[in-house]
């Protein structure tokens, strides 16, 4: 079978910044895979390019056989079916936490009201902030509100999931309940890459790990060959 996800020679530059440099990494279907390294190695410039958030000077990405790049049509259809959570929640503070949920399905998937409702309040109560529907996100604590994102973009019906450090701008104390929500959804079917330091989420539910370094992928593999090396 083709790999969810297949990225070969990547090239990437910011300016004169050589931020990705040749690339190479196949995700198969289903797969959990966490991307670690220092701050700046090019972790969230890799996994932006998989979604078309950002473009590169040369090579090949291509998600669920289609290929990203420059073509507009084509990563919008990407993204239609390729979920991203990001460090800081990035909900609209101006939208209540239902319509947060509700608004993204009528706008890129023209669902009708009722059923993006429904969809909206059954995400969100498998993230138990269902008492929450009501609320702007800044009356949310920072677990609850990511734990809204991830049931916005899970109303979506992602084939892919994307997260770049999910639990890094959260307190300690909340950390665990996101982690959680997110290993429940690694054991299910889904493709998830996830970009974080948290080496007890990546035992538990990563089948591999990328190491990256100075835009590189330096080293890879199990997280107990990862982790657990002498
Ligand atoms: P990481 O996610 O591993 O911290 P990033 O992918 O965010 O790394 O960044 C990789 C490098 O590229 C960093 O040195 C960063 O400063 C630089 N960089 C990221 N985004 C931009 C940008 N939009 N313009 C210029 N440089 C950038
Ligand atoms: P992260 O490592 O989570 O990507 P950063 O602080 O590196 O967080 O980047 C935050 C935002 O700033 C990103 O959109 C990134 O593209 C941009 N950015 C990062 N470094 C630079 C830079 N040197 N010049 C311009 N934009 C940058």
């Amino acid at each position: 079978a083709d790999p969810a996800i297949h990225i070969q020679s990547v090239d990437k530059y910011y300016g004169d910044y050589h931020a990705l440099r040749d690339i190479n990494l196949d995700v198969p279907d289903g797969q959990t895979l966490v991307i670690c390294g220092p701050s700046g190695s090019g972790k969230s410039t890799l996994i932006r390019c998989i979604n078309g958030l950002e473009t590169y000077a040369s090579g090949t990405v291509e998600v669920l056989g289609l290929a990203v790049g420059d073509d507009r049509h084509l990563c919008n259809l990407v993204r239609k079916q390729v979920g991203m959570v990001f460090q800081n929640f990035n909900l609209f503070p101006h939208l209540t936490i239902l319509e947060n949920c509700v608004l993204p399905q009528i706008r890129a998937i023209g669902k009708d009201r009722a059923a993006a409702t429904e969809e909206a309040l059954s995400q969100l109560a498998k993230m138990q902030v269902q008492e929450h529907v009501d609320k702007y996100p800044d009356q949310l604590s920072g677990g609850q509100q990511q734990r809204v994102a991830l049931a916005r973009a899970l109303c979506l019906k992602p084939k892919i999931m994307l997260f770049d450090e999910p639990t890094s701008a959260l307190d300690p104390e909340m950390i665990s309940e996101v982690l959680d929500v997110m290993q429940a959804l690694a054991r299910e079917d889904m493709t998830i890459i996830c970009v974080t330091h948290e080496m007890g989420f990546a035992r538990a539910v990563a089948d591999r790990v990328i190491l990256m370094a100075e835009g590189r992928i330096v080293e890879e593999g199990t997280a107990e060959q990862m982790f657990n090396a002498p």
